[in-house]
């Protein structure tokens, strides 16, 4: 895979918005010019999580991770910079230029060493080895007919099932670690295989190749219970449907299609006659899931489990469902039930009379908010705020003027207000209406703060980073020579020296751009100034500001130079300092007059 080109990292950055990335993954709330909310990589209670939607950048000031939207992504969904860029490319539908004819040809090998897995499980099952999987099979309901129609296979309790058999094939060991199906040893060159002692799902893509491969334990107690093989070049688990290829027919003859949350769950479906199904790979629905539904249905039915965990994945599901102009529903199984155990006790055509009277998903979710108890005011608040941003995301107006009468309706609270919470949930506001708790701003380790140069510092960069035009008016070199002598300052000066740099390169001077060239407690403070929430000043207030700011640094420097002098004067005597000193005290005169006749001068 070869580098990006820096164009298309800029276009991709340029064309995606940060607030919606992180709201995929938190729940933000808008405070002034900054979203908030509880953050996902350290553990909370009350919102530290900024995210500036004008900067795009995102700051916690409680464990300090930052970053702008490929920063986020990696650390996120643990991915590389490439990986991130393409994940976004692929949302905004930019392309990447490698992943054209060359990537085809990388990619080639991958399909070859999961297509020699798949048949390598399918033999194994089959065999005496495959005994014990068989029989856990057959406990689940499944004959080794069904076996065969949905490609269930085993791995075996060995290292080399999958290794051995690419190596008949000769496909090289890389290819097959790179496939996600083996992984090399740490010492002494060779592969072995990634799933061992399992009963296999073959993953595919739309056009029916196996991308990767989900694994069910078949032995008590060996954890974790499902183990897929690993995210690669082919197997993208943000937008792999288990299923999919043969949902693809069904689902465009009856416009919708069934979402589960596991290899058995879908399975049980097909059986039922719900061909129209597919199931996520061990990750909650994601947009780009609900993107490739959208382009095969209309219709969307949700059949998670009756538990609360359910009720949340419905709630959750929603929110990147509805934004697509789907239309949910959810079918709830009996507590206790998975589709299999109620196929296996109820039969088919109960499952699919199931499915087929589900009701509409957010209609249960009003129902559910409602039975939390809408007895006094608050509760009737707190039940308008949990189900308003999700009734918000409802396309069709018809349809969420309807959805507002339900909630209206479900919890006895006037029509208008719920019309109004709504409308402000749409805004991305404070439905509640309460203030998220002002964390202060905690000040990286090492940095001088609240000292007059302090504040210089942060009011250039804060000024230069609104207007990046005005850098030209900075004299990069006598700026930062009179900061750099104060210590504590170092952050400031590599910040300001960054910027200045970017502009002289005609580079671009924003937050999200510079927070990948800064390191450290620099990076910190850029990330603070960026979801910092002042007033940005308009182009001739902020052109005095800048003004002041220098002259007030350039004050300083000239009295303490005139200090210098005199007291060199007192110790050496010498007469040639008084000129010094003299050309010194013309030269503050001459700043104070010029502070002067500028209006804004404090
Ligand atoms: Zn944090």
């Amino acid at each position: 895979m070869g580098r990006i080109p820096e164009a298309t990292v800029n276009e991709i950055r340029e064309r995606v918005d940060l607030v919606d990335v992180v709201s995929r993954h938190v729940s933000l709330k808008q405070n002034g010019s900054n979203f908030k909310g509880l953050c996902p990589f350290h553990d909370e209670k009350t919102p530290s999580f900024n995210v500036n939607r004008a900067r795009q950048i995102f700051h916690c000031f409680g464990c300090g991770e930052g970053g702008n939207v490929f920063g986020f992504l990696m650390k996120r969904e643990n991915l590389s910079f490439p990986e991130a860029v393409r994940s976004l490319a692929r949302d905004c539908g930019i392309e990447v230029p490698e992943d054209d004819a060359g990537a085809r040809d990388a990619t080639k090998p991958l399909y070859e060493a999961t297509e020699i897995a798949q048949r390598a499980y399918r033999i194994a099952l089959a065999s005496p080895e495959g005994a014990a999987a068989r029989a856990y099979l057959a406990g689940r309901g499944l004959s080794p007919a069904d076996a065969e129609r949905f490609g269930i296979g085993y791995a075996p309790d060995r290292w080399d099932t999958v290794a051995k058999a690419l190596g008949a094939a000769r496909i090289p060991g890389e290819a097959g670690e790179r496939a996600g199906v083996t992984k090399a040893r740490s010492s002494g060159g060779g592969h072995y295989d990634h799933l061992r002692a399992r009963v296999t799902f073959p993953i595919q893509d739309v056009r029916g190749r196996v991308i990767g491969f989900g694994g069910r334990a078949t032995q008590a107690g060996q954890e974790p219970k499902y183990l897929n093989t690993p995210e690669t070049a082919i197997f993208h688990k943000r937008e792999a449907l288990y299923g999919i290829p043969a949902a693809l027919e069904a689902a465009r003859k009856r416009d919708r299609l069934v979402v589960c949350e596991g290899y058995f769950d879908r399975i049980a479906l097909a059986r039922a006659g719900i061909e129209e199904s597919v199931a996520t790979c061990g990750t909650a629905l994601t947009p780009d899931h609900a993107r490739q539904l959208r382009r095969r249905a209309r219709e969307v039915v949700l059949l998670f489990d009756g538990d609360a965990a359910g009720q949340r994945a419905i709630a959750s599901a929603l929110e990147v469902l509805l934004p697509q102009g789907l239309r949910v529903r959810a079918a709830v199984l009996p507590a206790g039930d998975d589709p299999d155990t109620y196929l296996e006790r109820e039969g088919a055509d109960a499952l699919r009379a199931l499915v087929d009277g589900a009701a509409p998903a957010l209609e249960r979710v009003i129902a559910l908010a409602a039975a939390k108890g809408v007895a006094t005011p608050w509760e009737k608040s707190d039940a308008v705020a949990s189900v308003a941003p999700l009734v918000a995301r409802v396309q069709d107006a018809v349809e969420r003027t309807e959805l507002v009468r339900r909630l209206a309706l479900g919890t006895g609270v006037d029509e208008r207000a719920v019309e109004m919470a709504v409308r402000t949930a749409a805004r991305g506001g404070d439905v509640e209406g309460a203030i998220a708790a002002r964390v202060a701003p905690a000040t990286p380790v090492g940095v001088a703060e609240g000292t007059p140069l302090a504040r210089a510092a942060r009011d250039l960069v804060r000024l230069l980073l609104a207007h990046p035009g005005l850098a030209g008016r900075v004299g990069a070199e006598s700026l930062l020579e009179s900061l750099a002598e104060t210590a504590g300052l170092e952050a400031w000066c590599a910040l300001l020296g960054a910027i200045l740099d970017h502009a002289a390169l005609g580079e671009p001077v924003d937050a999200a751009t510079l927070v990948d060239r800064v390191s450290g407690a620099a990076r910190v403070l850029l990330q603070q100034l960026a979801v910092e929430d002042v007033p940005v000043l308009d182009g001739a207030a902020a052109e005095r500001a800048l003004d002041d700011t220098l002259a007030a640094l350039e004050r300083r420097r000239l009295r303490r130079e005139s200090a210098e002098t005199t007291d060199a004067l007192r110790q050496n005597n010498d007469v040639s300092l008084l000129a010094a000193k003299q050309r010194q005290l013309d030269r503050r005169k001459a700043v104070q007059k010029q502070n002067a006749v500028t209006p804004a001068a404090s």
